[in-house]
């Protein structure tokens, strides 16, 4: 009797790992599947732009003195453009490979958070500049231990964001509170905003959620390198819709340190 259920059991366990094999190599297709998918949307992304700059930069040279001044200087706008594309891309590359690899080690101090939103505006500043910028920033917020160079990357990336998907004219707000716990930050706009199916995916690695929003300078990793930053300083990143009119809302919300709450309690 033992000797059979010795057998049963061998049996038994041999056909869990042939399904763990079919399992596993199911995955592995995926994952090619996904790493193909992947690789092509990297080469699309570094290729559009060194065309446009290798095509700009070859008509410059064929008909340079054929050209006027300002086909020159257009011209050459365009490679400037198209360079600062590719180099955010790569950054953006960068950024992701890093967080993946569990390099980003946030170097984590005291901060306020208000100085961080505004040198995050003064570099969106440019930007937003077609867009009406409203800031209602709570008195006294309190510091939140946070590396001030990713928090702000973060930010930044959901303003660019706004300015990108909100129309021009459109109004862009950052509201930030907190109840003592958390220090929650909000950045709305009046864009097109993002369903609630997308709302979730929009964080994933080179989702992008319309495809006539590959034609904006853009890579699909700004989201997911936010939600990561955040992420690695314990806070969290959500979007949400707005209940009371169209356009996208996105959550930070981040722990207030128990030193600061201990700092925020003295007279
Ligand atoms: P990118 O903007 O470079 O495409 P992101 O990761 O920052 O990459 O965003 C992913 C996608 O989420 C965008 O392509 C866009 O479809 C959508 N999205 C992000 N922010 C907004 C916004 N403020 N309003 C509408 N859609 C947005």
């Amino acid at each position: 009797l033992m000797d059979a259920l010795a057998d049963q059991a061998a049996l038994a366990v041999e056909r869990v790992n042939l399904v763990a094999d079919v399992e596993k190599a199911k995955l592995d297709a995926a994952t090619d599947r996904l790493r193909t998918a992947l690789l092509t949307s990297i080469s699309h992304d570094l290729k559009t732009p060194l065309a446009s700059i290798m095509g700009a930069a070859g008509t410059l040279r064929s008909f340079f003195s054929a050209l006027t001044e300002e086909a020159r200087s257009d011209l050459l706008s365009t490679v400037e453009e198209e360079a600062e594309r590719l180099n955010r891309f790569i950054a953006n590359l960068l950024d992701m490979t890093r967080l993946e690899s569990g390099a980003i080690v946030p170097n984590a101090g005291l901060c306020d958070v208000s100085e961080v939103v505004g040198s995050a505006l003064d570099r969106a500043r440019s930007i937003l500049r077609h867009h009406r910028l409203e800031i209602d920033l709570a008195p006294d917020l309190p510091m939140l231990s946070i590396d001030p160079v990713l928090f702000e990357q973060a930010l930044f990336n959901l303003l660019d964001n706004a300015a990108k998907y909100a129309p021009e004219g459109a109004l862009v707000r950052i509201e930030g509170w907190s109840d003592g716990a958390f220090v929650t930050l909000r950045v709305l706009d009046e864009g097109p905003g993002i369903a609630e199916e997308d709302r979730e995916r929009v964080f994933d690695k080179f989702y992008r959620v319309r495809k006539g929003d590959q034609v904006r300078a853009g890579t699909g990793l700004g989201l997911g390198i936010s939600r990561g930053f955040l992420e690695a300083m314990g806070g969290t990143l959500t979007a949400d819709g707005r209940p009371d009119r169209r356009g996208a809302a996105f959550t930070i919300r981040m722990p207030v340190p128990p030193q600061a709450r201990a700092l925020k309690a003295l007279p």
